[in-house]
């Protein structure tokens, strides 16, 4: 345990993180323990990441293959785990597909398929979450709610057996977010209630550092923080 200023900076962010992720849990009536706490490292040096694992995250999130890849002997992943959520090209997943614990940027069933023939290829099945491009905007990638729904779409996916799906990832326009949220949270339940093999909504990966309370009002139970944790992004 190093006890550096920055440390302390990372250490006491947690802290007032923890605090009002508890506050907003139980404020709905949920279980504080329920929700995971996952630090966004993009743009921060691999030794702050470092802190904050030593402050007590277990959950890291990557966005770049190429900036995930020279940083990622530098982390001490004795401690914590490495998921992807960032933009993914097919021809990229094989660099990360024994790097990570889960994918949860899946945001085509192209790129589903991509990943079960790198997870075969290597012996594993990958746990996913499907990204949903929830606001519909042209900015973003995932399934539309429309496709997502489709009994067809969900029985491709579910018949790829090198991929686990584990539920629903989403990044809500900033304008409105918490209605998005909402739409979320019931597109969750909605696949979760079609009772689909294979097919697992157990987590529900939404919140960032503007809207987590929000998001945990509304069923989250992975929320994904860059700035609030490490501060604002060069
Ligand atoms: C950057 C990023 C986050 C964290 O954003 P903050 O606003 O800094 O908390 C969460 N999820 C994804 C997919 C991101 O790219």
């Amino acid at each position: 345990m190093t006890t550096s200023p920055y440390n302390n900076e990372i250490a006491d962010n947690l802290k007032r993180i923890k605090e009002n992720v508890y506050n907003a849990a139980v404020n709905s009536n949920r279980s504080p323990q329920d929700i995971k706490i996952m630090a966004v490292t993009k743009t921060v040096d691999p030794k702050r990441v470092n802190m904050a694992i030593d402050a007590g995250i277990e959950l890291l999130g990557e966005n770049r293959v190429q900036e995930f890849l020279s940083k990622r002997d530098e982390y001490n992943l004795s401690a914590a785990r490495v998921d992807f959520i960032g933009h993914l090209q097919t021809n990229k997943v094989k660099y990360i597909i024994d790097k990570v614990s889960m994918i949860q940027s899946v945001s085509s069933l192209k790129l589903a398929k991509e990943i079960n023939k790198c997870a075969n290829k290597n012996n594993i099945v990958m746990d996913i979450l499907l990204e949903v491009n929830i606001g519909n905007e042209g900015s973003k990638s995932g399934f539309l709610k429309d496709e997502i729904t489709l009994t067809e779409t969900l029985e491709a996916l579910a018949n790829l057996s090198n991929v686990n799906i584990k539920g629903l990832m989403c990044i809500p326009p900033v304008f409105d977010a918490e209605k998005y949220l909402y739409e979320t949270y019931k597109l969750f339940v909605d696949i979760r209630e079609k009772k689909l093999d294979n097919i697992n909504m157990d987590i529900l990966s939404m919140g960032m550092s503007n809207d987590y309370e929000l998001a945990v009002k509304h069923g989250s139970n992975l929320v994904r923080l860059g700035t609030a944790l490490f501060g604002t992004r060069k």
